[in-house]
């Protein structure tokens, strides 16, 4: 069987006793095996990395950019290779995969620029003969741990920029779905980064533990679920590091009674049921304000779910594939006999859906509960799965009190013809990213991405200007160049403009 190993010092090894297998979601059959590795095989990438960081940091920022392009260049001829690696262990529909690798596409194409973004601030005669400036200079070696939904793109937020920035890095792919992470690993070794610059280790609690506390670790990106984002950021920030730790999230679309519906509830299909709604933005809340709304969008919505297309990914026609393991679908089905306990009212029942040809695998139809109300557990935490509640309310304040009042942040939209309103949601709500009739807010490539309250811990958010600023530290140098022969004498007092 096929073992897929970890990338150190440019050479793929696989000598670990661990292990963990692989299995294709539209089957449930045992496709190949991972790797798991142990302490002492992360500790090796982590040497991998640190003998690599003095010669690459001082590599001229435009190599580096050119790297990237030719990077760009390897992952679109390869788009097809990745996005079936990706299919067959994540599950999603290819055309999804595709959409998701080229966002990570154009997390490198923001990266080529990094000479310009790397440029310090100068401030010339800020005393006599006294120029000041700063530079951003890199940390050292860094490390990402991602998660299995986006198994291309968010380690693409992450090394490319990192490593343009003239540090050295170690990913740790989810040991979910390792292997296209691994493959685009090894094209950024074909475009040209030399060994030990980018180093992948695959592996479970073990690897991560050894990148939280080893020293020669200066910073950690994380981008999982919320009880393990809050770990990662306290262990790392304990041990010293620069930590930035993206969790989960609940996200609400607020829809007035003046929407659009038909092109809201369109939005709303794609938003809750794409990817089978195991994306950290979609949407598993609408909130409806007045009861005609809420009955006109879920007549809406149980129209085209009877028209939903579930079947396997590799096959483009079908718009939901399967869900990723059969614990997370198992886990996603005590969600819905929670919800039915609780109260709410389930509108389309997924369950028991089978696939012919794929009867062994993990699929699981779309479902809509309606009637949910704060409190049930349907509401207050993330299913992760394609489940979409729909809540029911008075007035815009109560919607937006019932969002502001959840432990989550990530993103919200709303959907409505009046702007004043809609500046008023976007204006006043907790949110990190907040969409206007856009029900998936992801911030393109040159903005930042990140949410609020327990979807992120740490400062900075993620790729964009703030990830320049969260993989490199601002140095500020100050330097004067007397006329000779000036003698000045000595000065106790603090150094100022008085
Ligand atoms: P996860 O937290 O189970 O795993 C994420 C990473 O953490 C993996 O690499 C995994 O190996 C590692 N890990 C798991 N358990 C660990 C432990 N006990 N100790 C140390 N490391 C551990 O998340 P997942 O199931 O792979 O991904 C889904 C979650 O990620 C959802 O909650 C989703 O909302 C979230 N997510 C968030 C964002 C965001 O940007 N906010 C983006 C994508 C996914």
């Amino acid at each position: 069987m096929q073992t897929v190993g970890h990338l150190i010092n440019g050479k793929i090894v696989a000598t670990d006793q661990r292990h963990q297998d692989l299995v294709n979601p539209s089957t449930n059959e045992v496709t190949a095996r991972v790797a798991l590795a142990s302490k002492a095989t992360v500790e090796d990438a982590i040497s991998a990395a640190a003998a690599a960081y003095p010669a690459w940091r001082d590599v001229p920022p435009i190599k580096r950019a050119r790297i990237m392009f030719r990077l760009k260049d390897l992952l679109e001829q390869n788009a097809d290779k990745i996005c079936e690696l990706l299919t067959r262990e994540h599950g999603k529909v290819l055309n999804d995969a595709m959409g998701e690798l080229q966002r990570g596409i154009e997390n490198v194409e923001y990266t080529c620029g990094v000479p310009e973004l790397l440029k310090g601030e100068h401030s010339r005669n800020v005393g006599p003969a006294i120029d000041s400036w700063s530079e951003f200079q890199p940390l050292g070696v860094c490390a990402g741990i991602t998660p299995f939904n986006f198994p291309a793109m968010v380690p693409l937020w992450m090394w490319p920029m990192a490593i343009a920035c003239g540090n050295t890095f170690v990913l740790k792919p989810s040991e979910r779905d390792p292997s296209c992470a691994l493959f685009i690993a090894q094209l950024g070794m074909e475009a040209g980064i030399p060994p030990g610059v980018l180093n992948v280790v695959n592996g479970d609690k073990e690897a991560v533990d050894t990148l939280l506390t080893d020293k020669r670790v200066q910073a950690v990106s994380f981008v999982g679920s919320t009880p393990i984002a809050e770990y990662v950021y306290t262990t790392g920030t304990a041990s010293g590091k620069r930590v930035q730790s993206f969790g989960g999230a609940k996200n609400h679309a607020l829809v007035l009674p003046d929407a659009d519906l038909d092109n809201a509830a369109s939005a709303l299909m794609g938003a809750a049921y794409g990817s089978c709604g195991e994306r950290c933005m979609a949407i598993s809340v609408v909130v409806a304000v007045g009861d005609a709304t809420a009955d006109a969008l879920v007549e809406k919505l149980k129209a085209q779910i009877a028209e939903l297309k579930v079947g396997d990914g590799m096959d483009n026609n079908n718009d939901m594939g399967p869900m990723v393991t059969r614990a997370l679908k198992e886990k996603v089905e005590g969600y819905i006999a929670t919800g039915i306990e609780e109260g709410a009212e389930l509108a389309v029942d997924g369950r028991g859906l089978t696939v012919a040809g794929f009867e062994n695998g993990n699929y699981l139809g779309a479902c809509l509960f309606d009637r949910v109300k704060q409190g049930m557990v349907i509401h207050s935490e993330e299913i992760f799965g394609p489940v979409l509640c729909v809540m029911r309310v008075e007035t815009v304040q109560e919607g937006m009190d019932i969002i502001d009042a959840h432990e989550y942040g990530n993103g919200t939209c709303i959907f409505t013809r009046d702007g004043e309103a809609a500046r008023y949601f976007s204006d006043n709500i907790k949110i990190g990213m907040v969409g206007i009739n856009v029900p998936l807010p992801v911030p393109v490539a040159y903005q930042s991405f990140g949410g609020w309250k327990h979807s992120r811990f740490g400062d900075l958010h993620a790729y964009g200007p703030d990830s320049v600023r969260f993989y490199t530290v601002r140095k500020t140098m100050t330097q004067r160049w007397p006329a000779s022969g000036v003698r000045e004498g000595v000065q106790f007092s603090f150094p100022s403009h008085h």
